[in-house]
C-alpha cells in the first residue's frame, strides 16, 4: 500500500504469518496520499482526536484488510500525511497546497500518539505493541504517560524492533511536550550540548524488549563499528536485544504465478528465466543476448548500499550487463547514470521506485548484486533466490546469515578491486560450469524464506512479555 524500503514488505508481510498463528494482529499506519482508496477499499470506521500545543487535533481512522488476508489495517488520516511521499524533506500538503514542514519527527511521533487514541476509540486492548524503527520508537514512553491518568494500556507491553539504525529520529528537546510524553520519565539527551531527542535511543531504553531484523546484525550493532554511535546504549539492552530474520511474501514473491513477469517458472524450469532475460534486455535497450550474465541491482541508493562500488573498470573488464533500479541521494544516482549514458548496450539504470520493473529485474537477472556497507537484513538477496537469481552479497549483517557458497558468493572487504575479484569468480562459473551453477540456482529456489518461521519467533517474544510482571 506504501513501500519505500523493507519496512514496507515486512509490515505487509508478518501480520499475516502472524494470523496463520492465531494472533490477533492489526496494523495501525499513516493514510499516505500515496495509498490507493479504492483499490484497497478503504472505508472510513470511526474519529478521533489527540491534543497538541494545547489544541485538540481531530484525525479520522480508516480501514481496510491486507490484500489476501483478514488482517485489518487501520489508516490514521490527518493532512500531515496527505502528499504522496511517505517522508517529508521541507514540506507537508495543506488542503491542496504544500505549506511549511512539520518535520518527520514531528509526523511520526503525532502518528503514534494516534494509533495509540484510535485504538482506545475502536476498543482494543493490545497485549503487546510492536513498534517499528524510530517513527514509533516513543510508543513505550507515550504508553508509561497515559497510564499515569488512564489503565487502558495498564497490561500493554511494547517490543520494539530495529530495522535500520543508521536512521534514529532525532529532534529538538520541544518534541517532549509535542508528543506529551510525561516530563517525569528519564528523557535521554542523545546530545548533551544541545539536548537533542533521539527516538531511537529512547525506544532501546524504554520499550520491555527490543530485537532487530537478523541474528548477525543482532551482534555487530553492539560493536563501534556497526554500532551508528548507539553501540553503548545498546550494550546496556544487551540481555533484552534479540535477532530474528525477516521473511518475504512468498505468496507475492512467486516466480510461478508472478503477474509481472511474461514468462513464470520454477525450479524444473527455472531454464526459461532467459526468456524473461530478453524480454527485460529488448524493454530497456541493452543488447539482446539469451547467454550474457545479467547482473541486477535493486535498491535504495544510499551510502549503505555501496552502489559506488561498481566503476568503468569493472564493466570493461567483466563479460556481463548490469541493470539498476533504485533511487536515493544525487550523487549515487548521477554514477549510475553516467555509467549507463556511457555503456548504454551494457548498462541500463532506471532511477525511479517501480515494483513491476523490480519483479522483472528479479526474474530475468542471473545474478543479483547486493554490496552493502552494512545491512540490517537484506530482502532483495532472498526474493533474487526464489527468483533463482544467484546473490553476490557483501558478508555482513543478514546477508551473511542468508547466503552461504551452496547458493551465492560472498565478500568481506569493501572495496571495488574485492568485488570485482568476486563477480569474475561468479561469471566463471556460470560461463563455464553450468551444472554447478544450476545447483546454485536450485539450491536458492528451494530456501524457505517464508514468515513462517520468524513469526514464530516473534510469537515466543510476543509470549515472554505478556507473561511478564513488573
Ligand atoms: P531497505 O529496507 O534497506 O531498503 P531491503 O533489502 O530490506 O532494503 O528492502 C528493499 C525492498 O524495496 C525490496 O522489496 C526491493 O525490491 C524494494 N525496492 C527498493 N528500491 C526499489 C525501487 N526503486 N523500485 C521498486 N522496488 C524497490
Amino acid at each position: 500500500m506504501a513501500k519505500t524500503g523493507g519496512l514496507g514488505d515486512v509490515a505487509g508481510a508478518l501480520p499475516k504469518a502472524l494470523k496463520k498463528l492465531n494472533i490477533d494482529a492489526r496494523v495501525f499506519m499513516p493514510f499516505y496520499g500515496l495509498v490507493d482508496k479504492s483499490k484497497y477499499k478503504v472505508k472510513k470506521v470511526a474519529s478521533a482526536a489527540v491534543f497538541i500545543r494545547e489544541k485538540s487535533e481531530a484525525f479520522g481512522i480508516w480501514q481496510t484488510e491486507l490484500p489476501n488476508s483478514s488482517v485489518k489495517v487501520y489508516l490514521i488520516k490527518h493532512r500531515l500525511f496527505n502528499g504522496k511521499e511517505i517522508y517529508v524533506s521541507g514540506r507537508i500538503m495543506k488542503g491542496k497546497k504544500y505549506t511549511r514542514a512539520k518535520t518527520d519527527v514531528e509526523r511520526f511521533s503525532f502518528f503514534t500518539q494516534s494509533a495509540l487514541e484510535a485504538c482506545k476509540a475502536l476498543d482494543f486492548q493490545p497485549d503487546v505493541v510492536h513498534a517499528q524503527d524510530w517513527h514509533t520508537a516513543l510508543a513505550a514512553d507515550m504508553i508509561k504517560t497515559r497510564n499515569l491518568s488512564d489503565n487502558f494500556f495498564i497490561k500493554t507491553k511494547v517490543l520494539y524492533t530495529i530495522h535500520n539504525l543508521a536512521n534514529q529520529g532525532i529532534s529538538d528537546p520541544q518534541i517532549v511536550r509535542y508528543a506529551k510524553i510525561s516530563p517525569d520519565f528519564p528523557v535521554i539527551k542523545a546530545d548533551a550540548e544541545n539536548g537533542d531527542i533521539n527516538f531511537m535511543v529512547q525506544g532501546i531504553l524504554t520499550s520491555d524488549l527490543v530485537n532487530t531484523v537478523s541474528p548477525r546484525y543482532a551482534v555487530e550493532i553492539l560493536y563501534h563499528y556497526q554500532g551508528a554511535g548507539l553501540d553503548n546504549i545498546l550494550r546496556k539492552r544487551k540481555k533484552d536485544l534479540y535477532g530474528i530474520l525477516n521473511g518475504i511474501d512468498t505468496d507475492f514473491f512467486n516466480p510461478k504465478n508472478d503477474k509481472y513477469i511474461k514468462y513464470q517458472y520454477g525450479r524444473e524450469d527455472v531454464f526459461k528465466k532467459k526468456n524473461n532475460k530478453v524480454a527485460l534486455q529488448k524493454e530497456l535497450g541493452l543488447t539482446q543476448d539469451e547467454n550474457i550474465n545479467l547482473v541486477g541491482f535493486v535498491s535504495r541508493l544510499v551510502w549503505q548500499k555501496g552502489s559506488e562500488l561498481i566503476t568503468e573498470d569493472m564493466i570493461e573488464n567483466l563479460n556481463c550487463q548490469f541493470v539498476f533500479l533504485g533511487t536515493g541521494q544525487k550523487e549515487y544516482e548521477d554514477h549510475l547514470k553516467r555509467l549507463a549514458k556511457k555503456y548504454p548496450k551494457k548498462i541500463s539504470a532506471n532511477i525511479f521506485f517501480d515494483a513491476a520493473l523490480a519483479q522483472k529485474i528479479y526474474a530475468a537477472s542471473d545474478i543479483f548484486l547486493v554490496p552493502s556497507r552494512f545491512e540490517p537484513c537484506g530482502l532483495t538477496q532472498m526474493i533474487a533466490m526464489r527468483y533463482g537469481s544467484v546473490p553476490v552479497v557483501r558478508a555482513t549483517g543478514g546477508l551473511d546469515d542468508t547466503v552461504d557458497g551452496s547458493v551465492g558468493f560472498k565478500f568481506k572487504k569493501y572495496s571495488s578491486a574485492v568485488l570485482e575479484k568476486i563477480l569474475a569468480k561468479a561469471l566463471d562459473v556460470y560461463y563455464y560450469d553450468q551444472e554447478h551453477w544450476l545447483k546454485l540456482q536450485k539450491n536458492g529456489m528451494k530456501k524457505d524464506f517464508s514468515w513462517d518461521k520468524s513469526a514464530r519467533d516473534y510469537l515466543r517474544l510476543y509470549q515472554k512479555l505478556v507473561a511478564r510482571k513488573y
